[in-house]
Order: structure tokens, then sequence, then C-alpha cells
């Protein structure tokens, strides 16, 4: 019996190609079915690909008892219900690395677009002005470009600017600086240092805790006046509200925004008045070319999944081989570990890791391959996009970053079923482990050398306080005031009176400002919110 793929939503003809040369596939084209007829069709199919516009919904997929892959010709998996599909065994692929070119050339028009006027000239062209004197403009060369993000599209965008005669910065501590070296950038220490010098800032991060909001008011206000602000990354990096006053005031020259907090801009959005903001509608992978290369990617990687099991690609057939159900909770428990540790250490002010070293008890000695590629994971976490890690991409992942990652040597006696995982960067070390018994929920059982007994699910809160009465009492008083509720509350010390260490996990997304709020608490040294995302 032949497999059947259902490609949908207009994936490009080159990509659909590779896999009707497959004799063993039936190949459906279907432009974007409505959601009740694919819901009626989809038990035909082996795999399906496509891009945003089909939700692949955890009904359909419950649905779909012949289905082993989901691609999708672009990098979003907003689309699709990730969890049932692991649940399922369902594989998702994606194709990350084709948009980079696109987004870096739009980058170039869309600036010199702003700084050339170049929509108000051609607008007074065609309505019949000759307005030279209104668009003395601006250059290029010897301006200096700041990079927020020195990954595929920075590094790309970087390399451009040279040609135009710019003088290129860059803020990335996740980076080491042989790539800034090869791309010939300074590296800018802090991204203080970077708004100081930077003529024109552009970002080009994930969206994630720590960098949702990390162009606000106080970052703009320490750019010079007329710089210009870019973010063709994700809406919310830079805050909207921010740009707006920073340009009412006169401080920028302009900006060019491709994405939004929240899309599509609907109705008369307040940026949709601004003469000095270049308004993109999220069109930085929209050239012929990267929707060919991602429908390449994408139909290529779903090929050798259906063909030869190949789930390298996958985003979550990690577990591929591997015996879910028991080693699901050690998986889950490295990953996480892996996170505590390094949003401790990021806190601390240590964020490029330079080594992970996983101890494993007896019985998990013979999977610490997969293991850890979970703590690189979850080390990855907040750092890089959280569609790109995958339990099999994670340790090459982390490699390129300069992490050298290590199984160290010997059982870890604790426990049989017991992990450790130590992240070091630069002076600062930091041991993180917990246990993950068969037939119990997973526990971190060691932060550092305090002994803790939490569950790591949710969200997480670590927090260290001089060991005096009152302290508990304080923190429990603002969490509630702050509408959040705790389900487990774990408070360790060394020695009375000395140095003190809570972990505290609490339902649901913790407002902004708690973290603030604890640290200014008397004796609280420091609190860390961990959020924990995907699953192992
Ligand atoms: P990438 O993963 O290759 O690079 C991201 C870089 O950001 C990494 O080097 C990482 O170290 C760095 N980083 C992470 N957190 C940071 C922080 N707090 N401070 C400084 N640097 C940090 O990703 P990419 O392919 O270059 O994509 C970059 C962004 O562009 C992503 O948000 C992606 O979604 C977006 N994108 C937008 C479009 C569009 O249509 N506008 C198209 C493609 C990609």
């Amino acid at each position: 019996m032949p497999l059947k793929i259902l490609v949908t939503d207009e994936v490009d003809a080159e990509g659909v190609t590779l896999l009707r040369a497959v004799p063993e596939f039936e190949v459906d084209e279907q432009p974007t079915l409505p959601a009740s007829e694919l819901l009626e069709r989809i038990g035909q199919y082996d795999a399906i690909v496509g891009r945003s516009a089909t939700k692949i919904t955890a009904a359909l997929l419950r649905r779909a008892t012949r289905l082993k892959v989901v691609g999708r010709a672009g990098v979003g998996v907003d689309n699709i219900a990730m969890d049932v599909a692991t649940e399922l065994g369902i594989a998702v692929i994606n194709a990350p690395a084709g948009n980079t070119v696109a987004v870096a050339e739009l980058f170039f028009g869309a600036v010199i677009s702003l700084l050339r006027h170049l929509t108000r000239a051609d607008a007074s062209m065609h309505d019949g002005r000759w307005d030279r004197s209104e668009l003395l403009g601006t250059e290029l060369r010897g301006k200096t470009l700041g990079i927020v993000g020195l990954g595929r599209i920075g590094s790309a965008i970087a390399q451009r600017a040279h040609a135009f005669g710019m003088e290129v910065i860059a803020y990335d501590p996740y980076v080491g600086d042989e790539r800034f070296a090869a791309q010939r950038v300074r590296r800018e220490p802090t991204l203080e240092a970077l708004l100081d010098a930077a003529q024109v800032l552009t970002v080009h991060t994930p969206l994630t805790d720590e960098t949702t909001g990390l162009v606000d008011a106080a970052a703009l206000a320490r750019l010079r006046t007329g710089a210009i602000v870019v973010n063709m990354a994700r809406g919310g990096i830079v805050d909207d509200d921010a740009l707006r006053a920073a340009l009412d005031r006169g401080h920028l020259a302009g900006a060019v925004l491709d994405v939004y907090a929240k899309e599509p801009l609907t109705g008369d959005h307040p940026f949709r008045g601004y003469t000095d903001v270049v308004l993109l509608p999220h069109i930085g992978a929209s050239t012929a070319e990267a929707q060919q290369n991602v429908a390449v990617d994408a139909c290529a990687a779903v090929r050798d999944a259906l063909l030869n099991g190949d789930l390298s690609r996958s985003l979550n057939g990690a577990l591929a081989g591997e015996d879910a159900a028991t080693l699901g909770p050690a998986l889950l428990l490295a990953r996480r570990a892996a996170a505590v540790a390094r949003a401790l250490l990021a806190d601390r002010g240590a964020t490029a890791v330079e080594s992970l070293t996983l101890k494993t008890g007896d019985d998990l000695t013979s999977s610490a391959g997969a293991l850890l590629a979970a703590a690189a994971a979850g080390m990855l976490e907040g750092v890089v996009e959280l569609e790109r890690i995958n339990l099999i991409n994670a340790r090459s992942l982390a490699t390129a970053r300069g992490v050298v990652l290590a199984h160290g040597e010997g059982g870890f006696a604790p426990h049989s079923r017991a992990i450790e995982v130590r992240l070091s960067a630069g002076a600062h070390s930091l041991r993180v482990g917990g246990v993950a018994a068969l037939d119990f929920t997973p526990r971190l059982t060691r932060i550092g050398d305090f002994h803790v007994d939490v569950a790591p699910r949710g969200t997480l809160v670590v927090l260290t306080n001089h060991d005096v009465p009152g302290v508990i009492g304080r923190v429990g008083t603002a969490l509630a005031d702050a509408g959040v509720n705790i389900a487990e509350y774990h408070q360790a010390r060394l020695a009375a009176g000395g140095e003190a260490l809570a972990v505290i996990s609490i339902d649901g997304a913790p407002p902004a400002h708690v973290r603030n709020t604890l640290t200014a608490l008397r004796d609280v040294r420091s609190a860390t919110v961990v959020r924990f995302e995907g699953g192992a």
C-alpha cells in the first residue's frame, strides 16, 4: 500500500516534486482545506505537509490514525498541537534555516527606505509632485550598526553591513568569540554598552522571557539622539509604547517594524500614522527563494522520516527507539535540572556556559546519551528558540556554542535513578540534581550544596536568603498579594543562621514583577524564576 501524503497551504512546487519522485508515495495536493473536511479525510494520510494556515489541532491528530509525520514548511509551529503529536508519537518537522537571506536582504531594503524616504518619494511622484527638497536622506556608511543576537540572521546582516562601510558591533552573551571574529564584529560585553554606541539598533533574538521587552524605555533612552530601531525578529522584543514615546519626543529618527506583539495588525493601530516608521506586514521570509528553501527542506525531511525512519530533523521525535514510559521522566528531570542551573547562573551574571557535566545513577548509565541531550536542551531553553531544540539536535547546538558536554565517570551514588547536572561558566559552577524513580514523579533534590525536595513542574522560584525568623512568612504574603498560588515550598539551609535557599513551586506563570517584589523583601538575597517550557 502506498504511503499517502497530504500537501496543503500551497507549499512550493520544488518541495512537492521531491515527494512525487518517490514511487512509494501517493501525493494529494490540496489548497487549504476547511477544518471539517480535513477532519473527515485525515484518517487516510501517513504525512501532512503545510505552512501556517492549516491548524493541526489536538482533535485532528487524534483522528489521524495513520499519521506519522507533520511537516511545516517554515519555522513557527504555533499552529500544531505539539504536546498531542508527541503523546501520539507523531513526528513534527520544521524548516528553520531557509529564511536567513530573505530577512537579511529585507533589513537593508527597509533601513535604506527609511533613511532615504523612499516610500514618501514614491508616493509624492505618483501624486504628480516633484518634492526633491523634502527628501534629504542620510547614509549607512560610517554608521555604527548594533546587533542584538548574532545568530543566523544577525550574522548574515553583519556580513552585508561591512559592504556598506558600517561599523558592526553586537551583543550576544551566548555565542563564543570565534563567531564574532569570523564575522569581524566587535563584541559588546553588555546590552548597555551596545545601546550607548549604536546608531542603527536591530534585534535578532528569539522571543524568550529574557528578550521580552528587552528594548524598553530605559534601553531606548540610552540610544543616541537620531538613532533608528529595527525589529524584524519577533513582536514584543521592542516595547511598542516605549518606542512610540521615544519617536514622539524626537529622540529617535525612525523605526522599521516587520513583527508585532499581536498579529495581524488590525484597525487604526497607533503606528499606522507615523511617517518615520516603515511598517511591514511580517514579510521577512516572503521571498520566492525562501519559500522554495523551506518547502524543499521540509519535504526532504518528511521523505526521509517516512522512508528511512530518520527523525533527526524532528522537533519531538527524540524518544524514538527509547522506552518512553521508563526514560521519559528521567529525560524531563535532566532537562529541567539544567534549565534551573542555567537560570541561576544567569542571575549571577554568568551567561556563557562553558561546560555541562552529567552524572547518572547506575540504572540510567546506558541512557546517558539521551539524558545528556535532554540536559543540553534544558540549558538552551530561553536562549535558543524552543522550536529549534530537540533531543537529537540539542548536543550539536550546545557544542556549536562552545559548550563542552561530558558524562561524568562512574555511577552516581545517591540513587540508581539519580541525575546531576553541573554547569560551569567562567568562575561560576553550579550543580542541580534529582531522582527520577520508577512510578514516582521526578523530584529535584539538590541545588548547589542545598538539599531540596520539589517537583520540577510549572514555575519554580528559587530564593536565597539569610536564615532568620520571618522570611518564609514575608515571602508567602508577598506571593499571595501578587495572586500567586504556592504548590510546594521547600526551605533548606546549611547551618542555622547562615545562608538558606528556598524552592517554591507555583501554579501558572507569575506576574512579571514578582522577582523584583521578592528581592525587595528584607533578608532575601536573590530570586530566580524558572518557567518550564515544552516537554523532554
Ligand atoms: P538564531 O537562533 O540563529 O539566532 C538567535 C541568536 O539570539 C542566538 O545567537 C542567541 O544566542 C541570541 N540570543 C538569545 N537570547 C539572547 C539575549 N537575551 N540577548 C542577546 N542575544 C540572545 O535565530 P535566527 O534564525 O537568526 O532568527 C532570529 C529571529 O528572527 C527569531 O526570533 C526568528 O523567529 C526571527 N525571524 C523572523 C522572520 C520574519 O519574517 N520577520 C523570519 C525568520 C526569522
